[in-house]
């Protein structure tokens, strides 16, 4: 069975303090009770903090109930070099980040970055044994349009073209539909597990392999009450959550909801 993830994005939000407390509050967190699927906890402060998140992390690793690891909200397509501001894959790995949330929204409207750039930095992160999380999602226009499938084909192309067999397995794809981000509207149940589905079935181009291992993720306004109608989706494999994983509580609700 493939393993949940719940992940928590704080974009840019949180103070040294806070970081500290959500670590450590969910170290000692038991997501699992009997009878409730496995899952593993993904944490993407800002960058600044992963250190501090991860030296939290490793005192607590003796006790830790849940697996628990960190990512980071992006990173350079370079490997190193002149590029002030920017933080490589290599640096991440340095860091004993695992993750990296790849493509957001967020990047691709603020950034302007392309599928192409993306799939540079999914590159980099494979090179550095940093697992991507590939965020994909159309716009309020397309999905009136009734073109969500064709955006979220393009967003995959070069990934379904260029990755191998093995990086398909281990690659994360977060669906956010963009308007669902951080609006408090989410698609029906019913479209979630379709959309979901129809990812699969693009992504892997049906090698059941693939399809069997890929996680596919929702995002989009996951919060304590809706997580477990959309947990209930065969095709959903946990939930990439921004503004209700800034609350340890609402985010544990989540978790449980699993
Ligand atoms: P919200 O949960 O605030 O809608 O944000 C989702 C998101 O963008 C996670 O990456």
């Amino acid at each position: 069975m493939r393993k949940g993830i719940i992940a928590a994005n704080w974009k840019m939000n949180g103070t040294h303090t806070e970081v500290t407390q959500f670590v450590n509050a969910l170290a000692t967190f038991a997501a699992e009770t009997p009878g409730t699927k496995p899952v593993e906890v993904v944490f993407a402060p800002p960058a600044i903090y992963l250190d501090l998140a991860q030296a939290n992390l490793a005192q607590q690793s003796s006790n830790l109930a849940t697996p628990f690891s960190l990512a980071a909200q992006d990173a350079s397509q370079h490997d190193n070099g002149a590029y002030t501001g920017e933080i490589s894959m290599a640096m991440l790995r340095d860091m004993n980040c695992q993750h990296v949330i790849l493509g957001h929204s967020e990047r691709r409207q603020y950034f302007a970055e392309t599928n192409a750039v993306i799939y540079e930095k999914i590159t980099a992160a494979f090179n550095h044994g940093i697992t991507p999380i590939l965020c994909i999602g159309e716009q309020d226009q397309d999905n009136q349009q009734g073109k969500t499938t064709d955006v979220l084909t393009e967003q995959l192309a070069l990934a379904i073209e260029k990755l191998s067999e093995n990086q398909k397995q281990q690659i994360i794809i977060a669906y956010e539909p963009v308007w669902a981000i951080g609006t408090g509207r989410t698609p029906s149940i019913d479209d979630i597990e379709k959309i979901h589905q129809k990812i699969r079935s693009i992504f892997t181009q049906n090698n059941d392999t693939i399809a069997r291992d890929l996680r596919i993720l929702y995002g989009g306004s996951v919060n304590p009450d809706n997580a477990s109608a959309i947990f209930k989706c065969p095709n959903v494999d946990g939930a990439l959550v921004g503004g209700a994983s800034l609350k340890i509580d609402s985010f544990k609700q989540i978790i449980k909801a699993y």
